[in-house]
């Protein structure tokens, strides 16, 4: 109670009386155990602190003293808060393009495997839309590489503008996009295919930049691999038939060839 000493809860809320450890074994007879807690010293500096209290009880139950012990976990602290958000941090790494700050191969890899789940337990439509950039080769070497990534940077942009919030997109190769879409039909996702190849057009068409996209739509029980491979077989045919096209793979077509 000594008020140049002040004690806060682990999220540096003030401590109310009845949560200091001594009051809760008064309180409740029983001991406290690694509670957590926030101390300002009188010279100002903050401490981490694990208390302990444990009473002592005579013959008849009644609590003779209380054996309170503070800890100093200050550093030990320190090091944990630093390693969880370093290992958050690392977590976020792991799974973004650093280039164009979309998420990378793994990361859309991870959403697409969620919502092929998601697909099969709720009986659910899902498209995959794969993202090809026409003629980007010309870019590098018109314009030099970084040029050709700042086209890269503006385009993933464009992409990720054009499709919603619940949608996932990642580079998932140098110039090429994986774009998931939970619950959509096949007309939302073409609707959608033909938004990203004019948003790519509309940032591009200085540099001769277009894309070509390529649509699938889940067949359960499939894998994600295969389709992903089917929108990739519609994403050349859209190259095939001309470039800055949008063509949707038809899985009866494919099984006649
Ligand atoms: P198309 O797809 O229309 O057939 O032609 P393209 O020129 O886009 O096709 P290709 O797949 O042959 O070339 C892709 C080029 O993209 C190769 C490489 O120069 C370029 N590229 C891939 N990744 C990056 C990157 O991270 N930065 C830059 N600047 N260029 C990249
Ligand atoms: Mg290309
Ligand atoms: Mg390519």
């Amino acid at each position: 109670t000594d008020p140049d000493w002040v004690f806060l809860e682990s999220d540096l809320t003030p401590m109310a009386l009845e949560r200091f450890p001594v009051m809760q074994v008064l309180n409740t007879g029983k001991p406290v155990l690694h509670l957590m807690l926030s101390v300002r010293r009188p010279d100002g500096a903050d401490l981490w602190v694990e208390a302990n209290a444990l009473p002592r009880l005579d013959d008849d139950g009644h609590i003779v003293e209380i054996a309170v012990t503070f800890i100093d976990v200050t550093v030990r602290e320190a090091r944990t808060r630093s390693l969880e958000q370093l290992n958050a941090q690392l977590a976020g790494m792991s799974i973004t393009d650093h280039l164009t700050g979309l998420a990378n191969r793994r990361g859309v890899f991870a959403a697409a495997d969620e919502a092929r789940s998601g697909a099969m337990r709720y009986a659910q439509e899902l498209a995959f839309l794969l993202v090809d950039l026409d003629h980007f080769k010309t870019v590098n070497d018109r314009f030099g590489h970084a040029r050709g990534d700042e086209v890269l940077c503006e385009a993933a942009s464009a992409i990720r503008a054009a499709v919603g919030a619940g949608d996932a997109v990642g580079r998932i190769g140098g110039e090429e996009f994986l774009i998931v879409l939970p619950a959509t039909s096949p007309s939302g996702a073409y609707e959608v295919a033909q938004r990203v190849r004019a948003a790519v057009l509309d940032v591009g068409s200085q540099v001769g930049v277009t894309a070509s996209v390529g649509i699938a739509m889940f067949s359960p029980p499939e894998t994600v691999d295969e389709c992903v491979s089917r929108a990739d077989i519609a994403m050349y045919q859209a190259k095939a038939a001309g470039r800055n096209t949008v063509h949707v793979h038809s899985p009866s077509l494919a099984e006649k060839v």
